[in-house]
């Protein structure tokens, strides 16, 4: 499985592919559906370069290990190297925009959790974060006012607004540069909205970043 990053206009795109950073239950709903708590703080967390995976290509889920959620999610491509940085230096290093899937083995995470363990096993494993291709940054309008939805099977699921999060894209990756530096080819996935749910095999995925983005995510495969 390789993976590139690519612009959705095919024009040359040579950031490579790096570490993934997220951030848990930034949108009330879904610390709501998830029956958490906000911390006040973000929740951080890292998925591996080698999670990434083309998302029009099958999804692959793995098998026996429980049930594995899908949660659509902004994707941010970093374009320039952030280190404690300021506010105001956070969006002329956004390259591009995307949408994403945190895939979760949710019986796993539950687990590691309650035995107080990292959750990598959970959220990091090979292919575990689809992403689509990047939209430039200039073509998009305002970060915090950009509709998420996701189809499963054709029935909507999950329907939120950028506009939900709890730590704003600025912030948020104010945030995360203070704990990791941000290099160029690195993505930030900003939380899902609520309406996460397990996949199946066979199922087909459709997801929509407000006009910017529509796509037909690969068939689910087990194995
Ligand atoms: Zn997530």
């Amino acid at each position: 499985m390789s993976y590139q990053h690519q612009f959705i206009d095919n024009s040359p795109c040579d950031f490579p592919p790096g570490k993934v950073v997220c951030v848990g239950l930034n949108y009330a709903a879904h610390v709501a559906e998830m029956n958490s708590k906000n911390i006040g703080e973000p929740l951080l967390f890292i998925k591996p370069a080698s999670a990434l995976a083309p998302m029009q290509e099958p999804i692959r889920i793995p098998e026996g290990r429980g049930a594995c959620h899908f949660e659509s999610e902004m994707a941010l491509l970093i374009g320039q190297p952030l280190k404690n940085c300021n506010e105001e230096n956070v969006i002329e290093a956004i390259a591009g925009v995307g949408i994403a899937l945190d895939l979760t083995l949710r019986d796993l995470q539950k687990q590691l959790k309650t035995a107080g363990q990292p959750w990598e096993k959970a959220k990091g494993w090979d292919g575990a974060c689809p992403i689509s291709p990047f939209v430039k940054m200039e073509e998009v309008a305002d970060l915090q006012d950009v509709d998420i939805k996701l189809w499963q099977n054709g029935e909507l699921k999950q329907d939120g607004n950028t506009g939900q999060m709890l730590t704003k894209v600025i912030a948020l990756i104010t945030y995360i540069s203070q704990f990791f530096t941000l290099l160029p080819g690195d993505v930030v996935l900003t939380g899902t909205p609520e309406g996460v749910g397990p996949l199946q095999a066979g199922d087909q995925l459709r997801l929509e970043l407000a006009a910017l983005l529509n796509i037909e995510a690969g068939r689910v495969i087990q194995g």
